[in-house]
């Protein structure tokens, strides 16, 4: 048995979800949205499905997929890209696995900064690297550039970065952004950008890739998701960005991890792509809506609400909310006594987790949200 295996739990999405199940309970931990995905994009899959191949894509992607990704990151972000820059990966997982896997080699060591997304530290460990964690401290979550240097070493191979960053719902700044970049370039680290979240920007905020900073683009590897940008999480559709030979490293261990995705989805992808950009403010202004519904529903029952102006996610202080419970504790009796699934941020990272916070996913119509807030007084009423 491989220990790696044997030492590892089942995802805190996958339990939260199978315990919102099993108590019927309203799901606010694993993030998807029930609302806002565009019709067209359905339509277009569901012709493709129909009119289109359903035999294996190329293992890099539909060419017109490629083109159209490289086509909206030129427009939205202002980088440089063409569909050699651009690898199609069965959602932004599966870019993750083959960006770590194809730069990350054993005894190496990978900078991830703590809360973070669950599947980076398993992946870096089986790629043989060790993970080095940087803890962002609440409630400002800030990268400090004194932190990031104390933990580089001459074994340091990457950083994998996320921003807007799960679970905080924090854009980084641009002093921030200076930091990774400096760094990265003078100790020559490769950066692996997790952005997933790129559109889902609350508040009139901007997004800066982080590859558009000078000495970057030839050192970062992006990764992608249609199932962020098009409230489509099901259909796991997601891509790598990265240097021409990055991209064609990476590339390389993707084609034997799935070597490539659902042909018709890709094709709707790509339609959606390039449709014109009208959906991106709408969706950006319902989940603001969301957010602030769901926040002063907290706040009414007493919760003390951290600000979240990217994502769908928002944290709750559980201490500064009244309840001592940790984090886990709170979550298992939430689910199973008030029927309301929330994510508890220890499972974000190994050393010194933070067991006082929680994370709930605000992207669901009104019903759901006032569902949630209900659920969610009654948790506070049964655990102060
Ligand atoms: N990275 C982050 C930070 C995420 O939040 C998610 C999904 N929520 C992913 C990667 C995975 O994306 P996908 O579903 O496209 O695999
Ligand atoms: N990324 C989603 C979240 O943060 C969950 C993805 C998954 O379940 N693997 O909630």
């Amino acid at each position: 048995m491989n220990p790696l295996y044997e030492r590892m739990q089942t995802s805190v999405f996958e339990r939260m979800s199978l315990a919102a199940a099993k108590h019927g309970a309203v799901n606010l931990g694993q993030g998807f949205p029930d609302f806002g995905w565009p019709q067209e994009v359905l339509k277009a899959a569901a012709k493709a499905v129909v009119e289109g191949s359903n035999q294996y894509a190329p293992s890099r992607g539909l060419p017109a997929l490629r083109e159209a990704v490289a086509a909206h990151y030129n427009r939205h972000q202002q980088l440089d890209l063409s569909y050699e820059n651009i690898c199609v990966t069965s959602g932004a997982t599966e870019a993750l696995a083959a960006a770590i896997l194809a730069t990350v080699s054993p005894g190496d060591e990978v900078i991830v900064f703590t809360p973070a997304y669950d599947a980076y530290v398993p992946l870096i460990r089986r790629a043989g690297g060790t993970p080095i964690e940087v803890a962002l401290v609440a409630p400002g979550w800030r990268i400090e550039r004194s932190a990031l240097e104390a933990a580089i070493s001459p074994g340091t191979r990457a950083i994998i970065f996320n921003n807007p960053h799960n679970p905080t719902g924090r854009l980084f700044d641009a002093d921030e952004l200076a930091t990774i970049a400096e760094v990265a370039v003078s100790h020559d680290l490769i950066v692996i950008s997790d952005e997933v979240w790129e559109h889902i920007l609350l508040d009139g905020q901007q997004f800066t890739p982080i590859a558009s900073l000078a000495g970057m683009a030839e050192r970062t590897l992006k990764c992608g998701s249609a199932g962020k940008i098009f409230s489509l999480t099901g259909w796991k559709i997601g891509w790598l960005a990265a240097s021409a030979e990055l991209a064609t490293l990476a590339a390389r261990a993707h084609q034997f991890l799935t070597f490539a995705s659902a042909p018709n989805l890709q094709a709707a992808v790509a339609y959606g792509m390039n449709d014109g950009d009208a959906w991106l403010q709408p969706m950006r202004e319902r989940f603001a809506g969301a957010r602030d519904r769901m926040t002063s529903g907290l706040e009414s029952a007493g919760y003390a609400v951290l600000p979240s102006a990217s994502t769908y996610f928002l944290c709750v202080d559980l201490a500064a909310s009244g309840i001592v419970l940790d984090d886990e504790s709170f979550a298992q009796r939430a689910v199973a006594e008030a029927e309301v699934a929330v994510v508890p941020l220890s499972a974000f990272a190994e050393q010194d987790p933070p067991h006082h916070m929680i994370r709930l996913c605000f992207a669901k119509r009104d019903e759901a949200i006032d569902a949630g807030v209900e659920a969610m007084a009654k948790a506070r009423k049964l655990m102060t």
